[in-house]
């Protein structure tokens, strides 16, 4: 492939991502069949999703106390469903942009939403901070990566309550320190794979806390409980991200992934 994709969007795999998936599409593991033909009860399948389990928890160093889980529906879908399992009375959200404002909306379907902090009134050109968070919330959600405006948190906040994020855009792009989590989430096509797999890695004991009966497919404990087969995953986007991981580990994991990520940020920035 021969040109750059500067989109603030689904961006560029790693070539030799792509080849592998080009290849799983025509005979998936010399079994004969395309990876698009096949079950996602079978055995081959079962490693895919084993692989990307322990190469996403080693990449990111998550703890064995959260569950990571591969759903469909992109980040937009979590937006509403955060708040569907874990908004019982009262929520903060940071408004940092435009993800921010759309996770904020759905939330309020749900329950009372205190926007603690907002960068609106200059146009999200900052991270808010230094702003006070109520200890009575039954969570705070973020926005790492403000993927349109362009600003980003570097460190991990602190937060006295159980702390969500949408790391939709930069999620291994630099480490993070996953224990200061409740979840994090994301559709994985900005930095992972095709669009089709939002991946959301949840603290067990926050699966405890699930605050209304739910649908079932909107319930994190129904794809927790079933290893995200609940019902058939987005299998090619989840074999094609089971391969980026294998590149970054390859490359030398999040750190050079990090190195890197400044290198190209401080030669855009100084033009
Ligand atoms: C792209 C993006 C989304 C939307 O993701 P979908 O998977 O298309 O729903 C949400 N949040 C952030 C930060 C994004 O960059």
């Amino acid at each position: 492939m021969k040109k750059h994709n500067f989109n603030a969007g689904p961006s560029i795999l790693p070539q030799e991502v792509i080849e592998k998936a080009a290849q799983a599409v025509l005979d998936f593991n010399g079994s004969g069949l395309s990876i698009l033909s096949i079950s996602h009860r079978t055995k081959d399948f079962d490693e895919v999703m084993d692989t990307a389990d322990k190469l996403f928890r080693e990449l990111l160093d998550i703890p064995e106390n959260y569950k990571i889980l591969f759903l469909g529906g992109g980040a937009s879908t979590q937006f509403f469903e955060v708040a569907a399992n874990f908004l019982g009375k009262k929520a903060g959200y940071v408004n940092t942009g435009v993800w921010s404002k759309k996770a904020i909306k759905e939330a309020k379907r749900y329950g009372e939403v205190e926007v603690l902090a907002t960068s609106e009134d200059k146009n999200f050109t900052y991270i808010p901070k230094g702003f006070a968070i109520p200890a009575d919330l039954d969570y705070l959600h973020i926005t790492t990566n403000n993927t349109i405006y362009g600003t980003e948190y570097h460190e991990d906040i602190d937060s006295p309550v159980p702390l969500i994020a949408d790391m939709s855009s930069d999620i291994l792009s630099r480490p993070v320190d996953v224990k200061k989590y409740a979840m994090i989430y994301g559709g994985a096509q900005k930095n992972l794979a095709p669009a089709g797999v939002t991946f959301a890695i949840v603290r067990d004991d926050m699966l405890e806390k699930i605050v209304r009966d739910l649908p079932t497919m909107v319930n994190y404990r129904t794809h927790a409980e079933n290893n995200s087969m609940f019902n058939t995953p987005p299998v090619f986007p989840i074999y094609v991200l089971a391969e980026t991981l294998k590149w970054a580990k390859k490359i030398g994991g999040v750190q050079e992934l990090y190195r890197r990520n400044v290198e190209k940020a401080d030669l855009l920035y100084a033009e």
